[in-house]
């Protein structure tokens, strides 16, 4: 932005990038529509750079902007950049729980509050007694007990995982019972309300507001929800993906965290040693390619398919909304390929996600036209590549059976329901490559070395 400010680089806010212009096999330019009057623009260039961010509504509901979606990715990904670890999603389990239907975003309460809050829900199922009067022996702060090493401080995964377990046996709190209460009267008395508010004052605030309820005096309600991708395009140590030109930045690509975001951003990626990778790995690209001008035919196919594809999208006059569609495949995501995942659950997703993508490209209603502010169009192509993305998610999760950080297969646990690698089947990145409408993605492996650090099974009892 700083340069931005400087006038050395120009800004299209509201633009969308639709496809990738490729010519010889390298990415040479972008084409956009302009959401505010849908016109369809191209712009050339030696080299091009993602930074579209994570692809966590897939599931219709997660922590994430509404406009975070997987199209920039998605198209760039059926050009041959391949696409790895698409099933690990990180589930945060701080947020606040889903209200009802109508909703279509979840708000995320800082982490932060685990310092100081305690979780518990009630020993008995199906309690709805309020807080306040279920008596301290007949509270089960299930992290403290099951965790005492680490107690409400476990990494995310555990957290969420813990807190869906004890609501899968009736013990949730709040509407429908997918809650569990994470409290601060212990906080208070011992440090004392000034303290606690100075801390957290501004979220205790948001919190009520959303809830009507004042965490001050009752315990906030908290459920885990979508709010990271650890998977995206693949990149090498250039950030620059297996389409030459094409280089990936942040949460849009794969690298850096694995199965698991313990902490950090995916922006930190963007350095190495205090520089930034990006400006010099690109001069070395452009330096190395005498590249020329990007030839008539290669931008015009570009536009042409984007041009027919909202075509398509506003000729099918079905009578179902886009947002029916999201709903229902984050829906599937959600269940099947969420915080556990097993085989058969998997098996029905790839099911269900085919045969609902074949019913959107029926019957989706796309009201108004392309040469306008249209956010019925926009919604329904990133909807149609999430439908794609969800089944690569699904197919990869499926490959392996295996339980390793985002991922558990709930066949691949230890006797205390702890996530159990396999380290000697599974030890590689999952690079999926597309092969064609219809075809099945090709697997290839990226073998994982270590080193100076060798796996092992974590513990945080
Ligand atoms: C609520 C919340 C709290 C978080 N808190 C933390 C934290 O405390 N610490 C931490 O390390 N991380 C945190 N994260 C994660 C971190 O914010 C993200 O991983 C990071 O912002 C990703 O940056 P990015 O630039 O890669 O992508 P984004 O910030 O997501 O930016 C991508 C941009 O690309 C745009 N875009 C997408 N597709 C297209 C397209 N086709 N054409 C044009 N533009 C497109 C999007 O609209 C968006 O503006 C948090 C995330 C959320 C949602």
């Amino acid at each position: 932005m700083r340069q931005v400010e400087a006038g050395n680089v120009e800004l299209f806010p509201r633009h969308e990038m639709l496809d990738l212009i490729m010519e010889d096999g390298r990415a040479r330019g972008v084409v956009v529509r302009n959401l505010i009057n849908g016109e369809v623009k191209h712009y050339t260039a030696d080299a091009v750079v993602l930074a579209s961010g994570g692809y966590g509504n897939v599931y219709f509901l997660s922590t994430n902007a509404m406009g975070s979606n997987v199209t920039a990715s998605w198209r760039a990904h059926r050009h041959g950049a391949l696409f790895a670890n698409p099933c690990y999603t990180q589930i945060h389990p701080t947020c606040i729980p889903v209200s009802g239907d109508h909703q279509s975003k979840l708000t995320l309460m800082s982490e932060s509050l685990r310092n100081d809050g305690r979780v518990w829900v009630p020993k008995k199922a199906k309690d709805e007694r309020r807080p306040a009067d279920i008596p301290e022996d007949e509270r089960d702060y299930y992290l403290e007990r099951i965790y005492p090493s680490f107690g409400n401080l476990v990494p995310r995964d555990i957290a969420s995982r813990a807190a869906k377990n004890v609501c899968d046996e009736g013990r949730g709190v709040g509407p429908g019972g997918l809650g569990v209460y994470l409290d601060f009267s212990d906080a208070i008395g011992r440090l004392g309300r000034d303290k606690v508010e100075a801390k957290y004052g501004n979220l205790f605030e948001m919190y009520e507001r959303i809830t009507g309820e004042n965490p001050y005096d009752t315990p906030m309600r908290i459920y885990p929800a979508v709010h990271y991708t650890m998977g995206g395009l693949w990149v090498d140590y250039d950030l620059e993906s297996t389409v030459p030109g094409l280089f990936v930045i942040g949460e849009a690509n794969f690298s850096d965290h694995g199965a698991n975001r313990l902490g950090a951003s995916a922006l930190m990626q963007g350095l190495a040693d205090g520089y930034f990778v990006l400006p010099a790995t690109i001069n070395d690209y452009i330096a190395r390619n005498a590249l020329p001008p990007v030839a008539d035919t290669a931008i015009a196919e570009a536009e042409e398919r984007v041009n027919g594809r909202i075509e398509k999208l506003l000729s099918i006059d079905g009578d179902r909304s886009v947002d029916s569609f999201h709903r229902e495949l984050g829906h599937i995501m959600w269940e099947y390929c969420g915080m556990e995942r097993t085989e058969e659950g998997l098996r029905k997703a790839l099911e269900l996600i085919p045969a609902l993508r074949e019913e959107f490209w029926k019957r989706v209603k796309v009201t108004g036209k392309g040469e306008e502010l249209n956010q019925q169009l926009e919604k329904a192509g990133r909807v149609a590549d999430f439908f794609e993305l969800g089944e690569l998610m699904v197919i990869d999760a499926l490959h392996r059976s295996e339980s390793c950080g985002g991922h558990f297969r709930a066949e691949s646990q230890d006797e205390e329901g702890e996530a159990k690698r396999d380290d000697d089947a599974f030890g590689y990145v999952a690079a999926w490559g597309w092969s064609g409408e219809g075809a099945k993605p090709v697997l290839h492996k990226e073998a994982l070395n270590f080193e100076y650090v060798k796996p092992t099974q974590r513990s945080y009892k």
